[in-house]
């Protein structure tokens, strides 16, 4: 019998009931279906989900990449990261300036360095040594997505993000994440996304990306967690619901996507959405943004 696969996306857990996401449904639903191909053919869960994310970044649609939103000075700061199981290797960028595919600085990061995370400065000239693609015009390349969106007024922690994790026909998991971070952030700040076990995850149990306050998420080691609970016993689901439960309980809000060894897979989230889509491990694939 052939292995099994899985995945889910998510396109951020900041969505508002005011608005209709029509667009964003129809483009995950087509990411997710072209992923499910990938997998059934064998491509490895990390290729996979770094090619969902820069989809995703190069949408326009959600909050990273393209339709990235401004800090308060004004600037595009970016935080992505990348993380594979069994052997936990990982690779981040945090505020990273002037390039169209924060999700491949991090995947170079993990594969060409010693090092887990690059940031700011240092990651940019890092990205251009890679020969990343730089961007010529920002004005012209982001869309601001998330301005037209709602009211987010600075400190409000209003977010939006990209992610994706997968189990493959081998057995191996992998997580990515990238975001613009939250709206009116202040020049600087990094949230959970680049950050292994608070943004991202993908071990020998799990793979999971988070979205929302990252502020929460980091202090709940919320995607790490999710693995830690599982391999003491709880089920994928049981273990992400509880994590979102700790944030929840400080007062934060956000959501988990995740898919485990068996390619069980999970996506709970306490805001009033989280875009999202998935591949079970029978080859289904399903979208939605409010339903639970
Ligand atoms: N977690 C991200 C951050 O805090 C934002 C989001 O998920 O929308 O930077």
């Amino acid at each position: 019998m052939s292995r099994p696969y899985a995945l889910v996306l998510h396109g951020g857990a900041g969505a508002r009931r005011s608005r209709s996401y029509e667009a964003e449904i129809a483009h995950m639903a087509e990411v997710a279906t072209r992923a499910r191909d990938r997998l059934a053919a064998g491509a490895s869960a990390l290729d996979v989900v770094c090619e969902v994310v820069v989809g995703l970044e190069d949408s326009g649609l959600y909050v990273a990449g393209c339709g990235a939103s401004p800090n308060l000075a004004g600037a595009f700061e970016l935080d992505a990261s990348i993380m594979t199981g069994p052997e936990r290797r990982a690779g981040a960028v945090a505020a990273l300036q002037g390039f169209r595919n924060p999700i491949l600085c991090a995947r170079a990061v993990m594969e060409r360095t010693p090092h887990v995370m690059l940031a700011g400065e240092g990651a940019a000239l890092f990205a251009a040594d890679q020969g990343l693609e730089p961007i010529a015009d920002e004005a012209a390349w982001y869309t601001k997505a998330g301005a037209g969106e709602d009211n987010h007024p600075p400190g409000t922690l209003s977010h939006g993000t990209v992610g994706c994790v997968a189990l493959d026909t081998a057995g191996r998991l992998a997580a990515a994440t990238s975001t613009a971070g939250v709206f009116g952030k202040m020049a600087g700040r990094v949230g959970d996304t680049p950050i292994p076990a608070a943004g991202t995850w993908a071990d020998g149990h799990v793979a999971v990306s988070g979205t929302g306050q990252g502020e929460y998420f980091i202090r709940t080691a919320a995607c790490a967690q999710v693995s830690w609970r599982v391999a003491s016993g709880q089920s994928l689901d049981e273990a992400a619901r509880a994590a979102l439960g700790e944030i929840e309980a400080m007062g934060g809000n956000g959501g988990l996507i995740g898919v485990d060894r068996e390619g069980n897979i999970t996506h709970p989230f306490n805001s009033q959405g989280m875009k999202r889509a998935w591949v079970t491990r029978e080859g289904e694939v399903g979208v939605d943004v409010f339903g639970i």
